[in-house]
């Protein structure tokens, strides 16, 4: 091997090894787990067949972390945690502990010092994620960090205990309706309401053939002018005001601070338990896009979560609940209205009520 080769790192693409990362409890009982238990909100301990046990504190991030904080949870993880936790997917940091008599401290630690709180397993409302938003984005209509921090704190107390629900809830935000939160129990969407407005001196930055080919309905085309220049131009009757030309060409601007809304969508899950996958469908529409504290929207979902807490089964999540009571009862229940914008009139609709986010009004 030659020196040049030496120096390259062993491999520097795709996904690193994840076992040169596990606790050493977890290397020593790779595939020798023999069962789990809560032992309280927050706290979870994983026994081995050899009687080894790990234990797991779950905090919940404000996902958009400083560097400053990231050395703080790393320390945190060094006095407690021989070094290692892990962040789960919807951004609750995991602690991983080996000895029981940590379990308090790090716990105070994570309060104190983070001030983050403890909880988010069993029948509780998950850490609510939000979508990458401005920091890395150009296309938010909305603060998704902002209105899940609002979110958060109205839902802490169902965050910090468990069982107080019928079954999980992973509410999610994304600040525009592409919607990258994904599905999600309760899934809060930023919608746009008119076709993008473009500006045909701007359109010329843009790579033409990229904004036509991105457009999911084919509603862009491109347009001769008199001077023999290319421009384009939306069909505005195909246009279902999804916003992805404005990530391929700025200057096809959708955002509109006087139009933008925020709709509530229910029952999505990617899990193959029981009813197996689903998509989302829309509940309520219409929400002010309010900053800072977004109070419509936090009404709407503390809302959706009485009635489901007081009606649905043991273990039924979201979308089995509504499934089960009919949406005629769920919008009888909760008392929001359904509307013409609830049916989905495309020719490729899965079933009559709107499963997209894209919603023309
Ligand atoms: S939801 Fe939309 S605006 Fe928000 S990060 Fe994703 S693509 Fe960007
Ligand atoms: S907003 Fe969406 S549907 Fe409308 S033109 Fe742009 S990409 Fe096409």
């Amino acid at each position: 091997m030659s020196a040049t080769a030496k120096k390259m790192a062993p491999r520097d693409n795709g996904a690193p090894d994840y076992k040169k990362n596990l606790h050493p409890v977890m290397v020593e009982n790779y595939g020798k787990w023999d069962y789990h238990e809560k032992l309280r909100p927050g706290v979870l301990v994983h026994v081995s067949t050899s009687g080894e046990k790990l234990f797991t504190v779950r905090a919940g991030s404000t996902r958009t972390l400083s560097v400053d904080k990231i050395r703080l949870i790393c320390d945190i993880a060094d006095r407690y945690c021989q070094g290692h936790l892990r962040f789960t997917s919807r951004a609750n940091i995991e602690f991983l502990l080996a000895n029981e008599s940590d379990v308090d401290p790090c716990i105070k630690a994570i309060n104190e010092e983070l001030g983050f709180p403890v909880g988010g397993t069993g029948h509780s409302i998950s850490n609510v994620t939000h979508t990458q938003g401005w920091m890395h984005c150009n296309l938010p209509g909305t603060d998704a960090a902002g209105s899940v921090k609002a979110l958060m704190d109205e839902l802490y107390s169902d965050f910090i205990t468990d069982n107080n629900l019928p079954a999980r809830v992973k509410i999610t935000a994304s600040c525009c309706s592409i919607n990258c939160g994904g599905q999600a129990d309760i899934a809060i969407n930023l919608q746009h309401h008119h076709p993008p407005v473009t500006k045909p001196e701007g359109v010329s930055i843009c790579e033409l053939p990229k904004v036509v080919a991105i457009c999911p309905v084919a509603a862009i085309r491109p347009r001769q002018e008199n001077g023999g220049s290319t421009t384009l131009e939306v069909v505005e009757e195909k246009c279902m005001y999804c916003g992805a030309c404005h990530g391929q060409c700025p200057t096809m601007e959708i955002r509109d601070a006087e139009t933008d809304t925020l709709s509530i969508w229910l029952g999505g899950k990617t899990a193959s338990t029981r009813s197996g996958p689903s998509f989302m469908k829309l509940a309520v529409w219409g929400l002010p896009n309010n900053a800072p504290r977004w109070p419509e929207v936090g009404e709407a979902v503390k809302r959706i979560l009485e009635v489901y807490r007081n009606s649905a089964k043991k273990y039924e999540r979201m979308g089995e609940w509504v499934e089960r009571i009919g949406w005629k009862n769920f919008f009888d229940l909760t008392g929001f209205p359904f509307t013409k914008y609830h049916i989905d009139y495309s020719e490729s609709s899965r079933n009559t009520f709107n499963t997209s986010s894209h919603v023309r009004l």
